[in-house]
């Protein structure tokens, strides 16, 4: 095992989503980062499962992320359906066994947090507007209740809050790992909620317990708590806790720089699945979304990049997404598919475009190394069942010296070529052809640019003239080629 500043202790990281919807992608990264720093340094990746914001729950969610984990092959050594003896691992079952509620109390005995009961209105004439901005700062009214009215309070059932006493004076001091030391002056931390008025932890209370409890080493998040980061070093320190490395991930934003949204259709795992990504590609993609390797390596399966993986080599910068890139990467590891593997996820593509009786094996080994995602396939291969409208221009080509007239020939003279011949096997069909070019001296394009026209439509297609013809067969191909000869005829 590698030196972790504490080498006697096994690097334990956790994976803390709260089931509120669909797996975005910077919540995959966080997973994957974890997932990566442990298995790289031989250690423990662990599942909690953050429920203590009831209103935000939503029905799924769960096996949303289980579903994704095991998809992706980030497995977890411990969690809530894994125990490892530092359960329970769910927060809303870890709240019922009053974990929260007897640390809170813990630090309102050592002076360090409070019973506070004020109401909503009060809480809101305290809210200032500094520089266009609400900033919600409690005055600490709450600190300096007689021993007596709290107790009274809480006798009477009043409802309360349990907050913080952060010092007024000094500076918090808090490293990460990405981001550097940052320094805050305390008086702009706010006495933050550790327990809310419903008996739930607030998430600021309960990461901070919980990392501790469950012996998290390395905390991995995105940087949106970077900002509240010095608050939980005070938690820490009042604890006298040790304080987990912190690995705060860099934003991910859109190509136009702006926050990977909702809206950009993109944004979460289940959304890349459904356009037709596959798995593989999106972990692979996602860790390079502000990670990167010593060299300019690209490609890594989940293994090769535990062995990679580099958490220092993490950058503070916002990673861009890259539809290209994905793209890109996606279509190398379509590439890398088994055959059988390929033609399973590709045959209801090619079933959306083709009812005729055709070789679907033969034309998804064509389109294989030709397409990025799967839904790529049905524009590629559509002309296989109908030739779609195209202009007769196509005919000229400079490269392979043809125009309107020349292919108007060809087409002509090997139309009765093509009626007697039975054999329409690719090697059969291009051997006739090659007879047929050497016959009239030309080259092979002068005479397979207007057959592969005349029967796709299609400046590009995924094969070439004989082996579409093999799969359309004899009618399809003599029909195709006197509809052509009739429109090159006007
Ligand atoms: N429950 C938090 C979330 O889903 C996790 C933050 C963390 O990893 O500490 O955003």
């Amino acid at each position: 095992m590698k030196e972790t500043g504490d080498n006697r202790k096994m690097v334990k990281t956790r994976f803390a989503p709260s089931p509120t919807g669909r797996m975005h992608v910077g919540n995959l990264r966080t997973a994957l980062y974890a997932y990566l720093i442990a298995k790289h340094e031989g250690g423990n990746f662990m599942l909690r499962i953050e429920d203590t914001d009831q209103e935000r729950f939503m029905e799924g969610a769960l096996e949303i992320i289980y579903h994704t984990l095991d998809e992706t092959g980030l497995k977890h050594d411990e969690g809530p359906d894994k125990d490892g003896g530092v359960g329970p691992y769910v927060q809303s079952e870890r709240n019922t066994q009053g974990i929260y509620l007897k640390y809170a109390k813990q630090l309102i005995a050592q002076g360090d947090a409070y019973y506070c009961f004020c109401d909503k209105e009060r809480l809101e004439s305290l809210s200032a507007n500094v520089g266009g901005k609400e900033i919600h700062m409690y005055d600490k009214h709450c600190l300096h209740l007689p021993k007596e009215e709290i107790e009274k309070n809480l006798a009477a059932g009043k409802p309360y809050v349990i907050r913080i006493n952060m010092p007024t004076e000094g500076t918090t001091t808090f490293h990460d790992e990405i981001y550097g030391n940052i320094t805050v002056e305390n008086a702009e931390l706010d006495d933050m909620i550790l327990i809310k008025s419903d008996g739930f932890p607030t998430y600021n209370f309960a990461n901070v317990v919980d990392d501790h409890l469950m012996g998290i080493t390395h905390v991995v998040r995105g940087n949106e708590y970077l900002s509240s980061a010095p608050k939980y070093n005070r938690l820490y320190e009042a604890f006298g806790w040790e304080v987990p490395v912190y690995v705060h991930c860099p934003l991910i934003t859109n190509e136009e720089h702006q926050k990977l949204s909702k809206r950009s259709g993109h944004s979460s795992y289940e959304d890349l699945i459904d356009q037709g990504f596959l798995t593989e590609a999106i972990v692979n993609f996602v860790a390079l979304l502000g990670w990167s390797p010593v060299d300019d390596r690209e490609i890594f399966t989940l293994a090769e990049l535990v062995e990679a993986f580099d958490y220092h080599r993490i950058s503070k910068s916002p990673a861009v997404f890259d539809m290209t890139k994905l793209k890109w990467m996606n279509g190398e590891y379509i590439k890398q598919m088994d055959d059988e593997a390929f033609f399973e996820k590709a045959f209801p593509y090619l079933k959306r475009v083709l009812h005729k009786e055709y070789d679907f094996r033969k034309i998804a080994s064509m389109v294989k190394t030709r397409i990025e995602t799967f839904p790529d396939i049905p524009e590629l291969i559509d002309f296989f069942e109908q030739v779609p409208e195209y202009d007769v221009s196509m005919y000229t080509h400079k490269k392979m010296k043809t125009n309107q007239e020349t292919s108007l020939e060809v087409l002509k003279e090997i139309l009765p070529i093509l009626e007697e011949q039975e054999d329409y096997s690719n090697d059969a069909l291009f051997g006739l052809l090659s007879a047929y070019v050497k016959e009239k001296g030309c080259k092979n394009g002068y005479v397979m640019w207007p057959i592969r026209t005349a029967v796709s439509g299609k400046q590009m297609t995924p094969a070439g003239a004989t082996e579409i013809l093999e799969i359309i067969g004899k009618d399809e191909t003599i029909a195709r080629i006197k509809a052509a000869i009739e429109k090159l005829g006007h």
